[in-house]
């Protein structure tokens, strides 16, 4: 028996690449499966407001390839307390709206785990470049901002060479280290530093920048992920320390645009579309994740107590090969 009949869409919290697609997917498999899909602008702040307007097949054309969502997103503070989400709940019944998919970071889904829990069912997407969520291996928009990274410090590169400079690269990633791992790995990086695993100045920084001096290197890379910051001081600490001329760069907020890789495209497309079988099943509180390479759902609120385990194993490769 399948009871649901309009189910919403938002995306809420740091915009990803790859995030159109899955509305798109949501969109689409809603519609031929006989719902209404409604959009919701700016995240839970177009459930307070009112801010929705029912989707048709040709809603979601021509934004697959898009980065950004065109559905918008916010961090709503006011949706965040009881009242909020209650009057949140509230509006989904005046409206007719029987499950949402949400789609964004560990933050919007507490909050469908708390909209779920005041009687609104919910499935969550993970949407974010930083790889961030524990329980899944793989978040939307994260290849997207990889190659993006890659990219850029490739052209720092270009230069930090003809200069026989030291670049000091800040990539995005506060409390996960992958894109830094992933990217290091990807540019060539000396040195790595991730805010999973401590480092010593001298061991990590100088004394790998002298041994590789000593075999002939010499220009080179240190990509630092966000959560470790500081890249500033590092550059004038390097240069004070070795005499290599040292500039540091913070990617920024490029890492976030861009149109979304084949991967994003995808595995949005299948999350959005199998989000919608599981409202369609009469599931609630379930978050889509890949685990061992395959997108499956867990249980928000078993999935928001995971912790992340990061990959040493490769972080230890990085370090090993980049000599
Ligand atoms: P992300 O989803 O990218 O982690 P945020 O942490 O900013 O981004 O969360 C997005 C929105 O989700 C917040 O602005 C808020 O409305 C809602 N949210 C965050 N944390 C909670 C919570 N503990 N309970 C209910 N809603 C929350």
């Amino acid at each position: 028996m399948m009871n649901t009949k309009t189910i919403a869409v938002l995306t809420s919290g740091g915009d990803a690449p790859g995030m159109n697609a899955a509305v798109r997917a949501v969109a689409r498999a809603g519609i031929t499966s006989g719902l209404r899909v409604m959009a919701v602008r700016r995240g839970y702040n177009g459930l307070l407001n009112g801010d929705i307007y029912e989707m048709n097949l040709r809603s979601v054309s021509d934004i697959i390839h898009r980065g950004g969502t065109f559905l918008y997103t916010a961090r709503s503070p006011q949706f965040n307390t009881q009242e909020g989400v209650q009057k949140a709940a509230d509006r989904c019944r005046q409206m007719g709206i029987d499950g949402v998919v949400v789609i964004g970071g560990d933050g919007s889904f507490r909050g469908a785990r708390d909209l779920t829990g005041a009687g609104i069912p919910c499935i969550g997407i993970p949407g974010t470049i930083d790889n961030d969520i524990a329980s899944s291996e793989y978040t939307i928009g994260f290849d997207t901002a990889m190659n993006t990274a890659v990219q850029m410090v490739d052209r720092l590169r270009d230069t930090t060479e003809s200069h026989d400079r030291c670049s000091v690269v800040e990539v995005m990633g506060r409390r996960c280290g992958d894109l830094a791992l992933q990217t290091g790995i990807a540019v060539g990086a000396t040195t790595i530093l991730v805010p999973e695993v401590p480092y010593d100045f001298d061991r990590d920084v100088i004394e790998r920048m002298q041994f590789t001096q000593k075999t002939g290197k010499k220009h080179f890379i240190i990509v630092v992920a966000e959560g470790v910051g500081g890249v500033d001081k590092l550059a004038k600490d390097i240069e004070e320390r070795t005499g290599i001329e040292s500039r540091a760069t913070v990617l920024g907020h490029v890492q976030r645009g861009g149109s979304p890789t084949l991967r994003d495209r995808v595995v949005a497309s299948e999350m959005g579309a199998k989000a919608v079988s599981l409202l369609c099943e009469g599931k609630s509180n379930r978050v889509m994740v890949v685990r061992d390479g395959r997108v499956t759902d867990l249980d928000i609120t078993e999935a928001l107590q995971m912790k992340r385990p990061f990959n040493k194993e490769l972080y230890d490769i990085a370090l090993k090969i980049s000599i």
